[in-house]
């Protein structure tokens, strides 16, 4: 592509993450001619893989849900033809998520029947408590039209329901008082950067009720799930630009006119969907577009904490492929976001790949455990994700032994198994995605600010929309679903829904 000449589009898309890719295929599938404006040299933002020795890692995502025949992603995701150009694999439905706490593990089962009876099994008499905890996630999913497909009367639908102000402790101290249960139900807090003083207990529903729908890892990284919605863009004549960070939108009439690159390209467009984080966003206009409080707040709303990841490559046949996810925690205290320095890690999440040439072995383990960005934000080197000052390696090989041994813990095996390691922290995910802090999963909830931690599509600016992790939830279901309401300012929302629905 022409770098110095204008672009005209019908929308144009900022961020190349799966929210952006997703809001294109949207708008493509719909006749809209769309550009998708992406900062960085490979599409995908969270969805990036990357290669080493032979062996592909994920940057974030590395499971998906609710991906069976006829379930929600599943439609969303033939609608749109990328289930027959990525190669899914279902997780072990009998243990789809392994738990452990010290010596005690636990397994969480596909389907919310094998779940149920699972717990009932491992505490028979919590039974009743039990029972009204699947009663009260499946209550939150299905009270959202959006994620059952079903007819709204308007966009605004998607908006905090009467379960944003209950906070998860609330509802789930209601249901027991055996800690063991509570721990069990809150390990998977990994997937939202849980916090007992402010998450809201739907967001721990939304994303439970996900994965126990089905749970898949995606063959070959999560890159080739990017890469396929690159692919159908592409098809429906949209563009997909690299290496073109937007600095500036600019205002004509009341209405954005064009983004305009670091470089200088101007992109024209009817309408701007930003599908990156908010705050970063807004700082595109001139003072005065929005109202000085309302950047204010939005700047002020806590980000979810960052991640300190240790990527191990394993040596042929050693490691048996767990083919599960694994939450891990020294003690039934699984906050692992909530941590002293001196006591971290205290929990992790971990997963494996399968070795293609020692089937049933692993070729590779990931473990993730929760970092603040204040514990890297002295090494921080704008523009640059490698940072070769000694003190930030000795750091990163420290921490990276730290959170070895606790994986230890959990699989004793694993120790003798690694061939080598490397690791990445909040600084790594703030440059290849340009996520402030190098937070997981955007702007946190906070069930006491329920409104107010909640980002709606709609901006002041008529025809600029906002999407990505930070509207609504996080994760691949909760970005898939802002994007479809990002596109429901351009498309009739109830003939998406309906058409998706028809999808099997
Ligand atoms: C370690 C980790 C593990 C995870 N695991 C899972 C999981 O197993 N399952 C799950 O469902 N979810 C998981 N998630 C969450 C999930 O990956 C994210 O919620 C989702 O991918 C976010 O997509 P997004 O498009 O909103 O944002 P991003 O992925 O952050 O994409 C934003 C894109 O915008 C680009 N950009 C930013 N600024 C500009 C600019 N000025 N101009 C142009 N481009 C710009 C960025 O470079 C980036 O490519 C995980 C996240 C992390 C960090």
């Amino acid at each position: 592509m022409d770098k110095t000449a204008d672009k005209q589009f019908d929308v144009v898309v900022i961020g190349a993450g799966f929210s952006g890719l997703m809001c294109a295929a949207l708008l493509g599938k719909h006749g809209f001619r769309v550009g998708v404006l992406e900062q960085q040299k490979h599409v995908g933002g969270n969805l990036q893989s990357f290669e080493r020795g032979g062996k592909v890692f994920n940057t974030g995502l590395h499971y998906v849900g609710a991906l069976e025949k006829g379930q929600v992603l599943h439609k969303l995701f033939k609608y749109l033809g990328v289930i027959d150009r990525v190669d899914f694999v279902s997780l072990d439905r009998a243990c789809f998520d392994r738990i452990g706490m010290g010596k005690e593990w636990y397994c969480s089962v596909s389907g919310f029947e094998g779940f149920q009876a699972e717990l009932e099994r491992r505490f028979p008499s919590e039974r009743e408590a039990v029972v009204n905890y699947v009663r009260e996630i499946r209550a939150v999913w299905d009270s959202n039209p959006f994620l059952n497909l079903r007819e709204v009367s308007g966009v605004t639908d998607q908006a905090p329901s009467a379960f944003t102000d209950r906070g998860l402790m609330e509802v789930l101290d209601g249901l027991t008082q055996n800690e063991e249960l509570k721990a069990v139900w809150l390990s998977n807090n990994g997937l939202y950067a849980g916090d007992p003083r402010r998450t809201p207990f739907y967001v721990h529903a939304l994303i439970s009720c996900v994965f126990i729908q089905s749970a898949w890892q995606i063959r070959g990284g999560s890159i080739k799930l990017a890469n396929a919605l690159v692919q159908i863009i592409e098809e429906q004549q949209g563009t997909v630009v690299t290496n073109c960070k937007v600095a500036h939108i600019k205002m004509e009439d009341g209405r954005a006119r064009y983004a305009q690159t670091s470089e200088g390209q101007r992109f024209f467009a009817e309408d701007f969907i930003a599908a990156i984080h908010p705050s970063v966003a807004l700082d595109f206009f001139e003072s005065g577009v929005f109202r000085a409080p309302f950047v204010r707040r939005l700047k002020s709303l806590p980000n979810t904490i960052g991640s300190f990841v240790v990527y191990a490559s394993l040596k042929p046949g050693e490691f048996r492929h767990l083919n599960s996810n694994v939450f891990y925690s020294r003690t039934r205290d699984v906050w692992g976001a909530v941590y002293q320095k001196e006591d971290w890690p205290k929990s992790l999440m971990m997963y494996t790949t399968e070795d293609p040439d020692c089937p049933g072995f692993a070729e590779s383990a990931t473990i993730i455990s929760f970092m603040h960005y204040e514990e890297v934000a002295q090494w921080e080197t704008p523009g640059s994700a490698y940072n070769t000052n000694s003190e930030y390696k000795d750091f990163k090989q420290k921490k990276g032994e730290g959170l070895l041994d606790l994986a230890a813990m959990a699989f004793s095996d694993l120790p003798a198994a690694i061939d080598d390691w490397f690791a990445s922290s909040p600084l790594t995910y703030r440059y290849f995605t340009g996520i402030p802090e190098g937070s997981m999963y955007g702007i946190a909830k906070d069930y006491k600010n329920g409104i107010g931690s909640y980002m709606p599509s709609v901006t002041r600016v008529p025809n600029f929309f906002l999407s990505g992790q930070s509207i609504g939830i996080h994760g691949v279901m909760g970005v898939a679903m802002n994007a479809l309401l990002a596109c429901a300012n351009k498309v009739d929302v109830n003939l998406l829904l309906s058409e998706i629905r028809k999808e099997e």
